[in-house]
């Protein structure tokens, strides 16, 4: 793979199950299928992070908190492959939404970050694994880091979308402001969690036992289920809190992006 390979639309060239409204039942069938999927739009979030807009007519639907196989196939049959958790929420327009954190030296990433134009063809395949997925039937208490506030953020969406009462909070924990995805949309229901730098007046430093007392300490009618989301460091980190805030083990759901 080469820095100099060049960028051909509709091309990769390497760079250096649960019943609520919407379309959201999935066809096992179809998520089993490749399908091809046009790039139509691309956002900026923060400076290391973009969504990825894609119309997939065949989408077969998804659970807030899924995620897809993404495939990239250069010309001359060289491929790639990667987990992504769909970002937006399950509707019927048709499209589906990725947010893609660059990662230095990234294949894929790299290439959705350099390369990528609208008009550009891919290839998916899910929505996959169930575990992770929220069909906003029970109280949920989720915790993000870096993108692992993606699939999260489906979740909020999918709860603000369907006008859902059942309650939902989100902690998220980013190094900055700059860095938090997503904050303009942020509503009541977030707390960010800033690690490095954060505006005045707002403290500096990871995810608490403080952060989650108040939640813990008055749950919701039937209990939180905990949805964690991040790197594994994030990941063990939050749940070891969360289990010793007393929130059982088994009612804590957790993805790991590696
Ligand atoms: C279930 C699941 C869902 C995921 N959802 C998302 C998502 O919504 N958004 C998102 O941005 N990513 C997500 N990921 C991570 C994604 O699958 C890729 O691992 C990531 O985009 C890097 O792929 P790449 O080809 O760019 O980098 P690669 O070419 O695979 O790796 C390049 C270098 O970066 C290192 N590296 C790989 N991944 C990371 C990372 N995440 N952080 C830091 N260094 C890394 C590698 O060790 C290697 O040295 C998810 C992963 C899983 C398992």
């Amino acid at each position: 793979m080469t820095e100099t390979a060049t960028h051909t639309a509709g091309a990769f060239t390497p760079p250096a199950r649960f019943a609520v409204p919407g379309r959201i039942e999935v066809n096992g069938r179809v998520a089993g299928t490749w399908q091809t999927a046009t790039l139509t739009e691309i956002h900026r979030e923060t400076p290391g992070a973009s969504t990825f807009r894609f119309a997939v007519p065949g989408w077969a639907g998804h659970l807030p908190g899924q995620h897809l196989m993404l495939r990239l196939t250069a010309e001359d049959g060289y491929r790639a492959q990667r987990h992504y958790s769909l970002a937006s929420a399950p509707d019927e327009s048709g499209h589906i939404e990725l947010t893609l954190d660059r990662v230095p030296d990234g294949e894929v990433s790299g290439w959705f970050h350099t390369v990528a134009r609208p008009g550009d063809r891919i290839e998916v395949r899910g929505p996959l694994s169930g575990f992770f997925a929220w069909p906003g039937d029970r109280p949920a208490l989720l915790l993000g880091a870096g993108s692992g506030v993606v699939p999260l953020m489906s979740m909020v969406r999918h709860h603000r979308a369907r006008g859902l009462t059942v309650p939902l909070r989100l902690l998220v924990s980013a190094r900055g402001p700059e860095e938090l995805i997503y904050a303009r949309e942020f509503g009541a229901e977030t707390t960010p969690v800033f690690t490095r730098t954060a505006p005045a007046g707002t403290p500096v430093g990871r995810l608490t036992s403080a952060h989650l007392a108040p939640l813990l300490s008055e749950p919701p009618a039937g209990g939180w289920e905990a949805y964690v989301c991040g790197s594994n460091a994030f990941a063990e980190h939050a749940s070891r809190l969360l289990v010793a805030a007393g929130q059982p083990v088994e009612r804590i759901r957790i993805e790991r992006f590696g």
